[in-house]
Formats: structure tokens, sequence, C-alpha cells
């Protein structure tokens, strides 16, 4: 076995701006190296086994020195291991990626260098600020601000040529250093009125600019307490800002926003909170646990024949009954007969990829309006069954075993995923989380029950927006002030609410 390595570009920070090749590295990676400019959301791409390895920070202070770094990739590599390194930006502008590249072909390991977005041109993309313009600058240096500190300070950088270019010049690594790069240029004749952006976190949902000239920037730098990871950017083309940053205009730009939802669901509400610009903070209360060896489910399979109806109620529901019904070897069209019922829009979507077209999808998404839309359509010699978790609300197969004979089978519980209760208590006690998103009663239920009932007052100031009333009465019975419930009972529902607010 022969191991591999991919020395991968991450990007600046949003997670959408990586490359196909790079997504592709860390999905097939045994072994993933990363620091702290790489988002750590990429992770969640990597394989069930993969091993993660944290080698600190980009900046001055390394938790693992670059000698050591070179030799872990190098060490899994010769285990016959695939290993990515994730380095933020691209793998070649700074970073000393072209170090680690060397050691590997001195080392006789086989590897691949995949390009990334580097921070120097798309962190001042995202702030509003392109490098080069035809009224502004024909040409950008990408200089590293990281000077030596001994008599040769002075040889490393030709500081005459820089200020005398009318380029843009963006530094990295620089803010240690702002006042020697400042008081240089100056002195080499750069005009003391150049604009200057000091980009942190860029293209991140907590980026920040602040903005100066070149005389001011370092009292703007101390003033505003501006800290790495930072690009300076110089030239006029800072002025552009003003007209073109769209990234800070998005409605959730700096929002942090928790989600409470089990893993498998949580997906989509995470991505949309991403694309407005927001943070999103996942925290699973729940999760799934199929029924294992469900005999009764395959009974009632084996009998569906005998059946009118099927209600399903959640895209768990959904995909745990048409697997089962592959297993036993048959497929949708053993449901022919029957009229098939979604609870929500997503429940119906599911029950569609498994190419099956449901009749019934009561316009409000919840049990009461599916069991008004039903009433007068059902028989009493109906029969309907209802494959569903097992601690939902016995509302509906109550009412409906009024009418006619209802089966219930349990397929799934949900259970409560313990894993994150520090972490969230700690985000909601330093009091930067915004709005917490609830989509079920059971989510309430079971936040409540991760960080402990002593904890709900701490809630106060954030902003709690609820799916729908179930939801909201859930939260009130347990003293949570609903801020907003969405109109539309839905993940886009509760978007649309946090998107006006
Ligand atoms: N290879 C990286 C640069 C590594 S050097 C790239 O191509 O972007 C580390 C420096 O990059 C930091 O000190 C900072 O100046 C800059 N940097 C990287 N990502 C950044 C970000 N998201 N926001 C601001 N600066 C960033």
């Amino acid at each position: 076995m022969k191991g591999k390595v991919y020395l991968v570009g991450a990007g600046p920070g949003d997670y959408k701006l990586l490359t196909l090749k790079g997504l592709e590295c860390i999905k097939i990676a045994d072994v993933i190296v990363y620091d702290r400019l790489a988002n750590i959301n990429y992770l969640k791409e990597a394989k069930p086994n993969c091993e993660f390895i944290y080698v600190g920070k980009a900046s001055s202070n390394h938790t693992l020195p670059q000698d050591d770094i070179n030799k872990v990739i190098a060490a899994k590599a010769k285990e016959g291991k695939i290993v990515t390194r994730l380095k933020g930006g691209d793998p070649y502008v700074f970073g000393r990626g072209g170090e680690e590249a060397e050691v590997l072909v001195s080392e006789g390991i086989e590897f691949e260098v995949v390009p990334g977005i580097t921070s120097a041109i798309g962190g001042l993309c995202y702030a509003g600020i392109p490098i080069t313009h035809r009224d502004h600058a024909s040409s950008f240096h990408v200089i590293t601000g990281h000077l030596r500190d001994d008599d040769k300070e002075n040889e490393e950088l030709n500081w005459n040529a820089l200020a005398n270019t009318k380029g843009t010049l963006v530094f990295l690594m620089g803010v240690a250093n702002i006042k020697k790069i400042s008081e240089n240029l100056i002195k080499e004749g750069k005009d003391k009125e150049t604009p200057v952006a000091l980009i942190s976190w860029a293209t991140r949902y907590n980026q920040r600019v602040v903005t100066s000239t070149l005389e001011n920037v370092y009292e703007t730098a101390i003033k505003e307490n501006v800290k790495p990871p930072t690009l300076i950017a110089i030239g006029s083309v800072v002025g552009l800002r003003e007209n073109l940053n769209f990234f800070e205009q998005k409605p959730l730009f700096g929002k942090n926003v928790m989600v409470t939802r089990s893993r498998t669901q949580s997906s989509s509400l995470v991505e949309k909170i991403m694309d407005l610009g927001g943070n999103s903070i996942e925290v699973p209360t729940i999760k799934i646990e199929k029924i294992e060896n469900n005999l009764e489910l395959e009974n009632e399979i084996n009998k569906i024949n005998e059946y009118t109806y099927l209600v399903l109620t959640s895209k768990n529901g959904v995909d745990i009954f048409f697997d089962k019904l592959n297993e036993m070897g048959k497929d949708s069209r053993a449901l022919a007969n029957l009229k098939i019922c979604a609870i929500g829009t997503a429940t119906a979507k599911e029950i569609e990829n498994r190419g099956v077209k449901p009749d019934i999808i009561p316009e409000k998404f919840i049990a009461e309006y599916l069991f008004e839309e039903l009433k007068p359509k059902l028989k009493t010699n109906d029969k309907i069954l209802i494959p569903r978790a097992k601690n939902a609300r016995d509302y509906l197969v109550n009412k409906l075993s009024e009418i006619c004979q209802v089966k219930e089978i349990h397929t799934y519980e949900t259970v409560i995923d313990n894993s994150k209760k520090e972490e969230v208590l700690e985000l909601i006690n330093e009091g930067n989380i915004d709005y917490i998103t609830f989509a079920s009663s059971s989510t309430v239920t079971n936040f409540v029950e991760l960080i402990g009932k002593v904890n709900i007052d701490k809630l106060e100031n954030i902003k709690i927006i609820s799916i729908g009333p179930i939801t909201s009465n859930t939260a009130k019975e347990l003293g949570i002030n609903i801020y907003k419930e969405a109109t539309v009972a839905t993940i886009d529902g509760m978007i649309e609410i946090i998107k006006k607010d």
C-alpha cells in the first residue's frame, strides 16, 4: 500500500469557497491535518473513521513546529494512508506549503497540490475591495508582514519599490508590524493619505473591516484592537468598498443562530443560514435511533394489501419504511392500492424521492390538519397504517381510531444527544447567541433537558424562533418565551421570519 499526500488550499474561510477537488480530497482522506485558518466544518465531510490532527495556529506561535508537522504528514503517508493537509487560503501563498512539498519529494512520497482561493484576493473581495481596477491599480503585490527583527530587516523587502508602485499592496501576517510597515512606506515616498483596510477573519460571519489612512493606521489598529488573522490592504481600491460591500450586507451577516435539530435533519437550515451570511451553530439535541429487526413492520408490509391508507409523518419515517420495503424485495408498486398521506413538505418530498406521489398533503403541516382533511374521506371499513416514531403524540392515532381501524407501528425513536452540552452552555453564557430555532416540540423538550431547567432564564435575551403553534406551546409550557413563530411551518418559513427580523 502506497500513501499519498494532498496539500489542499481550504480557501479563506467561507464554507463554500473550496474547490471541488479540495472537497474530494477531504472525502477520501484517512488522515486530515489542519490548522486554525481552515474552516473546521469541512471535517464533517470526512469519512467516518478519518483521523483528525490539529497542528495549531497559523500565526506566530505554532502549537506544532513546522518540522513536526512535516514529520507527522510524512509518517502517516508512509503507513500507506491518504493524508489531506488542509491549509487556509492557497497552500503556496505563505504558510510554508512549498517546504511541506519539498519534504515529501525528499522522502519519496507521492503528492498533489490543490490550489485554493487565497485570502489575499478572496478576503479583499468579501470586504468589497477589488484587488485591481482600471482606474485604481494595474498590479497587486502580496507581501509577508512577518518581518525579521535583526539588522537584515531592511534587506528583506524593497520598501522603495513597494512605496512607489501604484499597485495594491496586501500584507499578510502583518498585524504585529503595522507601525513598521506604514513608516517604511511613508519614508520611501508613499502618500500618507493612501487608504488602508484592515480585514480580520475575512469571508467569515465574524469578518470585521476597519479603514484608515497609511498615516493613521497604526493608531486605528490599536484603538480598534485589531488581532490576527488580518489582511492589510493598501491602495485607493480600498475606497470602492463603500459601493461594493456585498458580503456585510447579507441579511444574517454577523448573526449567530443556534440550530436545534436532530443531526440528520439540520443541514438545509444550516446551509440557508450560511448562505445568508450568518453563523449557524448546530446543537444536536436528539438523535434518531431506528428500531432494528422490526418484525412488526415486516408483518404489516406483508399484509399491506389489507390497508387503504398509509400515513407518513417525517422524513426519517419515510426512509425507514421504504428501506424496509426494499430490504424485503418489494418496491413502491406494493403501495399501488393505498392512498398515501404526508405530514409536511419535507416528508412529501422524501416520498416523491422514492418515486411515489403522496395523495394527501395537509395545508398546514400538523396532525390536526391532516385529521381534518382525512375525516370526510374516511369510511368505517378503511384501514390505516401509521409507521412512525415511538415517542410521537397520540392525537392522530386516537382521533382516526374513532372512525376506522388504525395500526400504529413504531419504526424509530428519538433519544437525547448529550454530546455538546458544555459547549452549548458556554455559548449561551457568553451572550453571543442572537437566535435559537426550534423545529419541533421534541427539540424544545430535549433542548431543555440538555441545558437543564435551571438554565432556562439564561435564554431571556435570545430571540427564540419556533416552526409552528405546537412547538410554541411546548416552549411556553416549559417557560421559554417564543419571540416569533413561522407563518408557514417549514424550515423556509423559519428562515423567512429571521430574515425579516
Ligand atoms: N495561505 C494563506 C496565508 C497563510 S499566512 C492564504 O493564501 O490566504 C496567514 C495569514 O494569512 C494571516 O496572518 C492573515 O494575514 C492571512 N489570512 C488568512 N486567512 C485570513 C482570513 N480569513 N482573514 C484575514 N486574514 C487571513
